[in-house]
């Protein structure tokens, strides 16, 4: 965890006179988020290779950061984690590298029932709201909707697909994501909130958000924490995919959503250069429960166009998981989960523990690979095959 001192901020000349009711004010943090290379050269200088990854890949992907997500950076080079999620490289656009990648390679547009709306699963809805973040993810799996001009969607898309869950009794879940849902203003989200919560068989409404990490000031608003209380059906998921994320701020402001009774979750995406490797996820699924919140997913990362060069070998996280197994906390062991291509579905992946069946027994393996035998119930039912 990055312990970040009282007005850390007034190291950077940039924010030397910035007072601490403006850094703290996450409409702040909006407003001053630098959106080009010029903004950036402000605090660093660039080398002519980053601008140029600037300026190529400017008409495929925006470039955005909060002031606070760039304040993380501890060094401005490609090893550091924070700018590697937030400055572009060229990588993105080469063709050899991209190939294999798609667009949308889960067809979320295509099994879209009604626009902003994706329906894969029977239970559950993929609701996206807005397609504006404030800061932009260099591996998000959504890149193609910020080809698009930035907008939230007008009433009569929203009205329509309340309608579409009004009329589903089998959706039980509504995943209101985006881009940022929190991005939006607190009226916009109390319209939203306000309609899913009356539909009687909504039971949950997850916000999938990433403000959590890139603008903790969010959670500092009483108006948005009221909002959660009130409509009490909201779980957060959140998007940590490294240590030097989470602050003693992360933790002030999750100590604000859990007091509303909100529940706070993470997704990690494993990503090449980022985080693949034991060590770094042992030390975040560890730091994530220092603060509060349970480690949901690792997924492997998807093969989106601009994405793909951030991708390791599937094993990866399989690996990583049978290093968590044992060391650390049951708490701290997500689900490592692959999205198939096509729209199929996550599928988890586990190490294999169940290392032989025979007629008489199975066996089994703990994480130090010492094994034991369970044997079969004998009579009807007893195991006949897995
Ligand atoms: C990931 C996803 C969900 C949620 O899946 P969970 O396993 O419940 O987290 C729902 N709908 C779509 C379209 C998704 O991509
Ligand atoms: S916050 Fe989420 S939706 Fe927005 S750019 Fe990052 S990964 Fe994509």
């Amino acid at each position: 965890m990055v312990f970040l001192e009282e007005e850390y901020w007034k190291r950077f000349p940039l924010w030397k006179d910035v007072s601490k009711d403006e850094w703290f004010n996450w409409k702040w943090q909006v407003r001053n988020r630098f959106k080009t290379f010029e903004d950036v050269e402000k605090i660093v200088s660039l080398s002519e290779e980053e601008k140029k990854a600037f300026l190529k890949t400017s008409d495929i992907f925006h470039f955005g950061t909060t002031p606070y997500y760039f304040s993380l950076i501890q060094r401005f080079s490609k090893e550091d984690p924070v700018y590697r999620q937030i400055f572009p490289s060229l990588e993105e656009i080469e063709e050899e590298v991209q190939k294999d990648a798609y667009l949308d390679p889960f067809n979320e547009d295509i099994m879209s029932p009604v626009s902003g709306i994706t329906h894969r699963y029977p239970d559950r809805v993929l609701f996206r709201a807005t397609n504006f973040c404030s800061v932009y993810c260099r591996h998000c799996m959504r890149k193609r909707m910020f080809l698009e001009e930035e907008r939230a969607r007008t009433k009569e898309e929203y009205e329509r697909m309340f309608d579409y869950i009004r009329s589903n009794k089998n959706i039980k879940e509504v995943l209101v994501s985006g881009g940022d849902p929190l991005t939006l203003p607190n009226k916009k989200i109390e319209y939203i909130l306000k309609n899913l919560y009356q539909i009687e068989h909504i039971d949950i409404i997850r916000i999938g958000s990433r403000e959590l990490v890139v603008n903790p000031f969010r959670f500092f608003d009483e108006e948005l924490l009221e909002l959660f209380d009130r409509y009490d059906k909201v779980w957060l998921v959140t998007h940590f995919n490294h240590p030097n994320e989470i602050t003693n701020i992360t933790k002030k402001a999750v100590k604000n959503i859990l007091s509303t009774g909100t529940p706070v979750l993470n997704q990690t995406v494993l990503l090449k250069g980022i985080n693949d490797n034991e060590k770094t996820i042992e030390k975040l699924m560890r730091d994530l429960l220092k603060v509060k919140i349970k480690p949901y997913y690792l997924f492997f990362c998807d093969p989106t166009k601009g994405v793909i060069h951030f991708r390791t070998d599937l094993k990866k996280g399989i690996e990583i998981l049978e290093h968590l197994r044992g060391r650390v906390s049951g708490l701290g062991n997500p689900i490592y989960a692959a999205d198939l291509e096509g729209g199929l579905g996550k599928v988890p992946l586990f190490p294999n523990y169940l290392l032989e069946e025979t007629e008489e027994y199975y066996l089994l393996r703990n994480y130090e690979n010492k094994t034991v035998k369970i044997k079969k119930k004998k009579g009807k039912g007893g195991g006949r095959g897995i």
